[in-house]
């Protein structure tokens, strides 16, 4: 499969199927102004897929180096990001040098941002290996790191040359990480895609298997989604619709995030999972969307395992914790946070009229503490 990514002056594809990493090296090769390249990966994926990408660079006689940081999100920190710019630097990289990102979304928004600021941007290439980092956060050009007052506030948009999925190695990834991109595959359904959350509750099972065919399907048809979404609004600034509509369920998702200090315990999909429920719950809730539409997203969350409550959290959460969390997220305006609802699967806009008392009586039907 390849996905083409139409953008104003810097166009690229993402190639999507099993067994690309082998292959890395000649699929490069052509993108690489000067036959150079800096790895960038964690120590996790490197055990598992370093060797392969190693190889295939050695037999493309690609000139390159290795920089592997340890995993997590602990690795998106300014300390990090300083040790691995000193690194190359020292190492000696040229305007022509291409940084390839070689993880999950910690690794690719790291070795992003490191593109993007070294030598004023130096060429970016993606190979996603995480199922969230394959359909969401490897395409769309948003890089960054975080700082002690919030995630991600430290960044750049700078968009890849290319970006590679290969979905075969997903086969070394557990079980709850694959959970976690899922959701982000189901919350893509749920913006605009009624057809894809259809194919999603066919399909879902299969996907979590990790059946090759299923997760290259799953794969291609939601970044074609992200894609024309970025297409449309490069830089987010839209400002209702466009890239705003992917936030659906992350208002409630980074308010459990925050709570549960991104440590682990709750991953990021896992908090989007439980946030889609909620997303769809209010809007049912306000009179918005139809409940039978809830019920059936209960029902595909449900029949999957996936969290998509109050009780699937790692412990319960109170409702004016959540609350402070929603009102200082950037959205809040008198009194109002701006949310995405849905009117109904696949029709997600955004929507300025939600009080904080709706909030509130939403998370108290939900079970939280009061
Ligand atoms: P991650 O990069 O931390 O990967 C999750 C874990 O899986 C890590 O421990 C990693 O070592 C391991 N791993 C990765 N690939 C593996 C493989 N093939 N086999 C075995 N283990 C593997 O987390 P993630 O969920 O991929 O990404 C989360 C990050 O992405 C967050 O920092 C989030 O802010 C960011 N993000 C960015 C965007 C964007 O648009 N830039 C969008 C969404 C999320
Ligand atoms: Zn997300």
């Amino acid at each position: 499969h390849h996905v083409p990514v139409t953008l104003a002056g810097h166009s690229y594809e993402v190639l999507i199927g099993a067994g690309l990493l082998a292959q890395a090296g000649l699929r490069i090769k052509t993108h690489l102004p000067n036959n150079h390249a800096i790895i960038l990966t964690d120590e996790t994926v490197a055990s598992h897929h370093l060797a392969t990408l190693e190889d295939s660079f050695r037999k493309a006689d690609i000139r390159f180096h290795t920089v592997t940081v340890p995993p997590g999100e602990g690795s998106k920190s300014l300390s990090r990001f300083e040790a691995v710019m000193e690194d190359i630097l020292n190492r000696g990289i040229e305007r022509g040098t291409t940084v390839i990102a070689l993880g999950g979304g910690v690794v690719g928004d790291l070795a992003g941002f490191v593109a993007a600021t070294a030598l004023r941007g130096i060429p970016f290439i993606q190979i996603p290996t995480t199922l969230l980092a394959q359909v969401d956060s490897s395409v769309g050009g948003k890089t960054g790191i975080n700082a002690r007052a919030g995630k991600n506030l430290i960044g750049a948009f700078w968009q890849p040359r290319l970006v590679m999925a290969d979905t075969g190695t997903l086969a070394t990834l557990p079980r709850r990480q694959l959970v976690a991109g899922y959701a982000e595959i189901v919350k893509s359904g749920l913006i605009a895609d009624a057809d894809l959350f259809a194919w999603c509750e066919a399909n879902g099972q299969a996907v979590l298997a990790g059946d090759p065919a299923t997760l290259g399907e799953a794969v291609r048809r939601a970044c074609a989604f992200k894609a024309g979404v970025v297409q449309d609004d490069e830089r987010e600034q839209a400002g209702s619709g466009g890239r705003a509509l992917l936030n659906l369920g992350h208002t409630f998702a980074h308010a459990f995030e925050a709570e549960f200090h991104y440590d682990g315990r709750l991953l990021h999909g896992e908090a989007v999972s439980i946030g889609l429920h909620m997303a769809l719950a209010l809007s049912v809730k306000m009179g918005l969307a139809p409940r039978e539409d809830l019920e059936r997203l209960d029902a595909h969350l449900h029949a999957l395992g996936m969290p998509a409550s109050a009780a699937d959290l790692p412990h319960m959460l109170h409702v004016e914790t959540l609350l402070a969390h929603m009102g200082r997220d950037k959205k809040l305006r008198d009194g109002k946070v701006t949310f995405v609802l849905l009117r109904g699967i696949g029709m997600a806009f955004t929507c300025r009229d939600v009080t904080m008392d709706d909030v509130r009586s939403l998370l108290l039907d939900e079970g939280f503490t009061p």
